[in-house]
């Protein structure tokens, strides 16, 4: 299903090399992405070339620009159905990767890709407002991913509590986000974070992208991340 040779000339432009057995498990994904998009909305592109390069070259391109440690313990928050942690666990199996988001038809699609390849993976059935009070997952991750959950302000509140002092957060942005990742340093700096990169780079030529690294540089005070309602009505 996936374009192999636009795959390889997207990532190896963006300095990733994509291996044979990796691309079979990220092509059997994309089958079953398709597949199960005719049951219920998974995702509004469905051609070969944009399924290629809008979601899965834009999920690994991530590699070009950060050096995953071998191992690393990886949250992806509003993972939705699986981009980028199910693209990158599928690139990299050796990552540990947990999968968060708020609809749990979504995870099961999910957990039944990484049953099908074998591979381990957490999934968890909640908001993220809501895990990043537990012990279980707070400051428990070496990184975070988010692509297209949220604006910069409130998704530094839903995924810092996360990210292990030293660790960081990776999120995935259009180019236009420039605004708000400015107006969201405060919030950055109140959560315990610096951001250490804000990147604009094309991820072909006609597709001009973001990625914004916060580094976190410190605890995240208990008081976050607040209630729902809080973050909704009263960004940081
Ligand atoms: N990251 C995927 C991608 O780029 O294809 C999905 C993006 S989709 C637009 C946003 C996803 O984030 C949805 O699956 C939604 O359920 C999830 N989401 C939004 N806010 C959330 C929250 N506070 N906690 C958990 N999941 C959330």
């Amino acid at each position: 299903m996936l374009d192999r040779q636009l795959l390889e000339t997207v990532l190896s432009a963006h300095g990733v090399a994509l291996a044979d057995d990796a691309f079979g498990r990220l092509d059997r994904f994309a089958e079953r992405l398709l597949e199960t998009n005719r049951q219920f909305n998974l995702t509004a592109v469905t051609d070969p070339a944009g399924v290629t390069v809008k979601h899965f070259a834009d999920s690994l391109v991530l590699f070009g620009f950060y050096d995953f440690p071998h191992g690393a313990r990886v949250l992806d928050v509003g993972t939705g159905a699986g981009f980028p942690g199910l693209a990158l666990k599928l690139f990299r199996p050796d990552l540990q990767l947990t999968f968060l988001d708020g609809t749990r038809k979504k995870l099961d699609f999910v957990a039944g890709v990484l049953a099908s390849e074998g591979l381990a993976g957490e999934t968890v059935h909640l908001r993220a407002e809501e895990a990043g009070k537990q012990p279980k997952y707070r400051e428990a991750f070496d990184l975070v991913t988010a692509r297209a959950v949220a604006d910069m302000a409130k998704l530094a509140e839903f995924a810092l509590p996360f990210v292990r002092v030293g660790g960081s957060f990776l999120a995935m942005k259009s180019e236009a986000a420039e605004d708000e990742v400015r107006r969201a340093q405060r919030a950055v700096s109140l959560l315990g974070g610096r951001v250490e990169r804000d990147a604009v780079y094309r991820l072909t030529p006609d597709l001009p992208r973001r990625l914004t690294v916060v580094r976190k540089i410190s605890q995240t005070p208990t008081k976050y991340p607040r209630a729902s309602a809080q973050i909704a009505k009263k960004p940081l």
